[in-house]
């Protein structure tokens, strides 16, 4: 008991170090040259406690009691506990999956590292929202959830999890804005979500195919009629790709984008006749090469040229004066 009163005097940095060597019998070196490799891995952009809890979380140790900052919260981690707060309206939905039906809550928090959605499943935690007990601007304790999601990040509660309102203040200012953890070409591997940052350097011509509208596969054309091979005779849908050539300084990467990332990327409505429109194309060509886009996806291997593309699933042109904000 002595020893552990000792040791919340240490900064968290060595308490979390000292946590992972005792709970998986490595050395203290083996686990620091672990944290650095994490940290490398990253690119820098997670903190010294970050990249200790991920690497904690990969050798299956968990951190309940340890409090952890918006900003280095990552996908796959459990039983996190953080501290924010809600900096907008939350909202509840009535949600029917098959025999499953209920409410969901969801908000954001933010702290003075970054912000993130909140996502609440329990009843006893949403009627906290109801009720008004919590509201938009209080601080909350979370604890023991989990961090789920795809290209975006959420913190979601279950019966197991715990809602309060805190007792801390949060005097600093909070980060409302987004901020997406950005990712190098060079590091992101094989069937990986990931952001990255990137400079249009070539793009190449818009084509056009034929899906199925019952299943999205490809059909086969022959004169006017289209054939699905699981949904026969069918009336086709028309989608649009287009091949970009990114780079971000590390390295640079072939990225796909479809029907929708492809308005997302020009700018415009969804109007697949501007896609066919030569001239409109062109102009959009020229204006577009040269910018910087931040783009949110996922890596996956070309069998056929053996190469690395990233489909596009969202992108957003890099506005510069965010950028020096949020980098400086
Ligand atoms: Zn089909």
């Amino acid at each position: 008991m002595e020893h552990k009163e000792l040791k919340m005097l240490k900064a968290p940095f060595d308490q979390l170090v000292e946590k992972i060597k005792k709970n998986s019998g490595l050395e203290k070196e083996e686990v620091l040259r672990r944290i650095e490799a994490k940290k490398a891995k990253l690119s820098g952009l997670i903190s010294n406690e970050g990249a200790a809890q991920i690497v904690a979380a990969e050798l299956g140790i968990s951190f309940e009691k340890q409090k952890m900052k918006i900003q280095d919260l990552m996908i796959g981690m459990k039983k996190v506990s953080i501290i924010g707060k809600i900096i907008d309206d939350p909202s509840i939905k009535k949600f029917k999956k098959q025999e499953r039906e209920g409410e969901l809550c969801s908000f954001s928090i933010a702290d003075e590292t970054s912000n993130i959605r909140i996502v609440l499943w329990d009843t006893k935690h949403i009627e906290m929202i109801k009720n008004g007990t919590l509201k938009k601007d209080a601080v909350i304790d979370i604890k023991n959830a989990d961090v789920r999601g795809t290209t975006n990040r959420e913190v979601h509660l279950n019966s197991f999890s715990e809602l309060a309102q805190s007792t801390e203040t949060i005097e600093s200012t909070v980060l409302t804005k987004d901020t997406p953890i950005i990712r190098k070409i060079s590091e992101i591997k094989n069937n990986e979500r990931a952001n990255i940052r990137a400079n249009v350097l070539q793009f190449f011509n818009i084509s056009f195919f034929y899906v199925c509208p019952e299943c999205g596969m490809k059909v086969t054309l022959e004169g006017d009629k289209a054939t699905c091979v699981r949904h026969g005779s069918v009336l086709p849908k028309k989608r649009a790709i287009l091949n970009v050539l990114v780079d971000d300084g590390s390295e640079n990467l072939r990225a796909t984008a479809f029907n929708e990332a492809i308005f997302k990327l020009l700018e415009i409505k969804e109007d697949m006749s501007k896609l066919e429109d030569p001239s409109f194309m062109l102009e959009k060509k020229q204006e577009i090469v040269g910018s910087e886009f931040l783009f949110m996806g996922k890596t996956r291997k070309n069998v056929l040229f053996n190469r690395d593309e990233f489909i596009i699933n969202d992108c957003e042109r890099v506005d510069p004066d965010m950028v020096i904000k949020q980098y400086t």
